[in-house]
């Protein structure tokens, strides 16, 4: 049994610099007027945002106009093309079609009607393997999990299927628009004990949404805390993704359950699991604010990590130089780099996403300015159907430019870290869009990737969800 001393207590009273504490307040797209930052803008860039919130979804809250969101570098500041909608996020055919039925004062009705035609055509189930990965218990497959890579069970619990404030690039919208009712939401709570009691080969339970971190306390214990009890020995990991660290520090300060939040991470330390907070950060400026700062060092303080992930999004952090500060902050705050993704295929994909071959080289610039500390950072992954695909380079070889592949997590575990080469492509933005190199027909995992899509499709087991 491990043994730790008691770590000293956390549970101090904070005073945030030269700030009352705010209380969590949304704004959705009805509300677009009553921020009175917004009511300064021009009349026609405020109505492209009301037609493009009608069919993307929009939240967002105190924290993040006031202190995150640069009023004077608007629209091009990067946490204003984070969380509010841009007239370029939908296509000119789009953006017409919804901006004529408002012009003419359509009902509610008729604007739900084309806002969810339109919603219909931006791949709002990217990956398309909604069919897969689904965990199976006395037969039953369960809602609300996914168990894709053998050491890792991903869970969504129902209580954690929003967020403080939506991100534009989101590939989760299509749920947040209600086209997609809560596919992934688990309610059960012994089922998520009785599968990982029965699955001793999984170390890592990865709780996500949404946000995890929008549900109280009290719940989020009584998902984690049981798997102290001798049955979950091998669970060694607790890992929760959260975006809350940018969008709403306070969860870890002023809350009234951040101080029991807090309580709860230090039993799991104690009790011998290694926690990790995933953190969501897209840009250095989300890791700037004194409420952050003091957020970000209450939670290492109970002696969980931090790690963080962002996908590389194009007009928000298609810049080399925005990574490179953005790891040397995360390593000086104490936070481990983790991955880069590339955005996924779907809702306004078009506005954010970037070619392979431009993505590596803003990897490369950047992780070249850092220190080896920083260097732990993964990328730019391709989180796709067979696995998660990183991007090692570009290189030359008998004459053909090649991307240089690897899997970092593979469905067949086996697959993992095997050079393999693509042709290169200087437009292409996703797995599908490679061919291999040197006049291969297919790639080395294709066949086998097939088999096991045909073994799982074979259990009729119903729609729940990408990846
Ligand atoms: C990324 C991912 C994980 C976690 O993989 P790690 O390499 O352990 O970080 C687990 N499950 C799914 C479905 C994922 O996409
Ligand atoms: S925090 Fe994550 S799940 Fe929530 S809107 Fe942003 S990307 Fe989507």
């Amino acid at each position: 049994m491990y043994y730790a001393p008691k770590l000293k207590q956390t549970s101090r009273t904070y005073s945030v610099p030269n700030r009352r504490p705010l209380h969590l307040c949304f704004f959705s797209a009805r509300q677009f007027d009553q921020i009175p930052q917004i009511a300064k803008l021009p009349h026609d860039m405020r109505f492209a945002m009301q037609v493009v919130a009608r069919v993307l979804p929009f939240r967002v809250n105190q924290y993040v106009i006031e202190d995150l969101i640069d009023w004077d570098n608007v629209p091009d500041d990067p946490i204003f093309r984070l969380t509010f909608p841009q007239q370029d996020m939908l296509t000119t055919e789009h953006f017409d079609r919804m901006a004529n039925f408002l012009r003419k004062g359509a009902d509610d009705k008729q604007i739900r009607t084309v806002a969810n035609e339109i919603r219909s055509e931006l791949n709002p189930h990217p990956a398309g393997q909604q069919i897969l990965n689904v965990p199976v218990l006395d037969g039953r497959p369960l809602k609300g999990m996914q168990h894709k890579y053998r050491e890792t069970v991903l869970f969504f619990p129902r209580q954690g299927q929003t967020c403080h404030t939506y991100c534009t690039f989101c590939f989760r919208w299509a749920q947040f628009v209600g086209i997609d009712e809560l596919r992934f939401s688990a309610s059960e709570t012994s089922d998520l004990h009785r599968y990982l009691a029965g699955h001793k080969d999984v170390t890592d339970l990865l709780l996500t949404g949404g946000d995890p971190m929008v549900m109280k306390t009290r719940l989020l214990r009584e998902y984690i805390e049981p798997l102290l009890q001798p049955e979950f020995e091998h669970i060694q990991t607790i890992r929760i993704g959260t975006k809350s660290l940018s969008y709403w520090p306070y969860r870890y300060l002023t809350d009234k359950d951040a101080d029991d939040f807090l309580r709860l991470l230090e039993s799991l330390v104690h009790g011998g699991k290694h926690v990790a907070i995933m953190a969501h950060y897209n840009h250095w400026k989300e890791m700037e604010t004194p409420v952050v700062r003091e957020a970000i060092r209450r939670v290492l303080d109970t002696g969980a990590v931090i790690r963080s992930q962002s996908p590389l999004v194009a007009n928000i952090n298609d810049d080399p130089e925005i990574w490179a500060r953005m790891w040397r902050t995360q390593v000086r705050l104490g936070i481990i780099p983790y991955y880069m993704f590339m955005a996924r295929d779907t809702g306004a994909c078009h506005y954010f996403e970037l070619p392979l071959a431009r993505a590596w080289e803003i990897y490369r610039k950047a992780f070249m300015q850092v220190s080896g500390l920083a260097r732990t950072v993964r990328g730019p992954s391709m989180s796709a159907g067979p696995g998660k695909i990183e991007v090692q380079g570009i290189a030359e070889i008998n004459n053909e430019k090649v991307f240089v592949l690897r899997f970092i997590q593979g469905r067949n575990p086996d697959w993992v870290q095997r050079p393999f080469f693509a042709r290169f492509d200087p437009e292409a933005t996703w797995l599908n869009h490679l061919r291999p190199a040197f006049g291969a027909e297919k790639f080395f995992y294709e066949d086998e990737y097939q088999a096991i899509c045909e073994k799982e499709r074979g259990t009729k087991i119903p729609d729940i969800g990408t990846a």
